[in-house]
């Protein structure tokens, strides 16, 4: 319908009518399902005034719509006949004791028609910026008049529809920042497992070359300088290489495409083969490596994926003695506890922080000041061996003391 031939009881548009809407709008409640919250105003305002009728009327552009209704079946009116924009307009309470009696309802087809409404009393839900969105309103079929308590109690209703819709607002917010962020996540695990992807295969083939220039008889590269520099390059790809596999690792675990493949297994024995294989590093760094082969020998057998219990042992332990200078000692053992089995791995090296402490595990995170980081890791050791652990439903404790050693402790659920 053109304006011009618009009802006598047509009201104004509000002055800044564009804000209005784009502030109604942005409370994403528009054609939302009922919400209780709502439901219970109405129904109060409905029984304490004793009406047939009560709503909560969000006006948006060409129509009224009803966030919640009681004595209506309709979902929406159109914005021209509704009384509601009447108070929306002037942002302030309207009441109207006799539609027939005044010229702006006289015609209305809800007042001629269905649901015939003679009294009417909205109150505006006002936003923060003023902006007028809606009411809350009461009808009745007779006449009638509004006492001052009456009035108040009908604006109190409303700043309660208005808290309401606050909340409703809060709460879409909070879910749309938190789909942001996860999309974001998403993208930056996506990013990262394709560029790790991207990167190995020229990567392969600098260490293959790096390494057949490296067993080069010597002096046939022109220089025995060349042969050290060869072994540079294969020694900086080994641990390029080694970073970027742990990446993929993360991103696999992350994105859900990690999956275990259990098999019964003596964890015992695989503490056996990681602790062998340690041992080459612990004795080159003077490091006493102490196995209790009676306690972990003898731990029962559990379902596990035998490759990452294998990465959380060589992690650990390689990690407890990478940290411990030559003298220290790093001794594994294993008991029973709480119901699950439990691997203990102690040094008695540098120890970590307490800041530190709590910040270990994140992926990339290093202890201590940057000057002291050791040049072959990553950082990412830690984080990869925490999301294993919990993929096996087990818990990874970590407790330290600055100069006095660390104690990690693994529990793997039995049976
Ligand atoms: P990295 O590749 O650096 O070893 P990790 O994720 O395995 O990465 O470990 C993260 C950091 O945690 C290490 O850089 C180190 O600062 C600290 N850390 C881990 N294990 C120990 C330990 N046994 N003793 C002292 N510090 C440790």
């Amino acid at each position: 319908m053109q304006r011009s031939e618009a009802p006598a009881t047509a009201a104004p548009l509000p002055p800044n009518e564009a804000d209005r809407l784009a502030a109604l709008h942005r409370y994403g409640i528009l054609d939302t399902p009922a919400d209780p919250r709502f439901d219970r105003i109405v129904a109060l305002a409905a029984r304490l005034l004793d009406m047939p009728i009560a709503l909560v009327s969000l006006i948006d552009a060409e129509r009224q719509w009803f966030k919640a209704a009681r004595g209506l079946d309709v979902p929406e009116t159109p914005r021209e006949i509704s009384f509601c924009t009447h108070a929306v307009a002037d942002g302030a309470m309207l009441e109207v004791s006799d539609a027939l009696q005044d010229k702006r309802f006289v015609n209305n087809p809800l007042v001629t028609g269905d649901p015939g409404i003679r009294f009417y009393a909205g109150a505006p839900l006002l936003d923060e910026a003023g902006h007028a969105l809606g009411t809350l309103c009461v009808i009745d079929r007779k006449p009638r008049h509004l006492n001052e308590e009456q009035r108040a109690l009908l604006s109190d209703l409303a700043g309660m529809a208005r808290d309401a819709m606050q909340l409703h607002r809060a709460l879409i917010e909070a879910e749309r920042a938190k789909a942001e962020a996860e999309y974001a996540n998403r993208a930056k695990t996506n990013f990262l497992a394709f560029m790790s992807h991207e990167l190995r295969t020229p990567l392969n083939a600098v260490i293959g070359f790096g390494e057949l220039m490296e067993a080069e008889p010597f002096g046939s590269l022109g220089s025995p300088r060349y042969k050290h520099y060869a072994g540079m390059i294969v020694e900086g790809g080994r641990h390029l290489l080694e970073v970027i596999n742990a990446i993929l690792d993360l991103t696999r675990i992350e994105t859900g495409k990690f999956t275990l493949q259990r098999e019964t297994m003596a964890v015992g024995e695989e503490v056996a083969v990681v602790a062998g294989l340690v041992r080459v590093q612990a004795d080159a760094g003077k490091v006493a490596l102490k196995l209790d082969a009676g306690a972990v020998g003898v731990l029962p057998t559990i379902s596990a994926d035998r490759s990452a219990i294998r990465q959380i042992l060589l992690n650990l332990i390689g990690n407890a003695v990478k940290f411990t200078p030559p003298g220290g000692q790093v001794s594994i053992t294993g008991d029973i506890w709480g119901g699950k089995l439990r691997l203990i791995i102690a040094d008695t090296g540098a120890g970590i922080a307490p800041e530190d402490l709590r910040r270990l595990g994140e992926p990339f995170f290093q202890a201590g000041p940057v000057m002291a980081r050791r040049a072959e890791g990553s950082g990412l050791g830690l984080a990869i061996t925490r999301q294993l652990v919990t993929l096996h439903g087990g818990n990874l404790e970590i407790q330290s003391e600055l100069g006095k050693g660390t104690t990690v402790m693994v529990s793997l659920p039995l049976g």
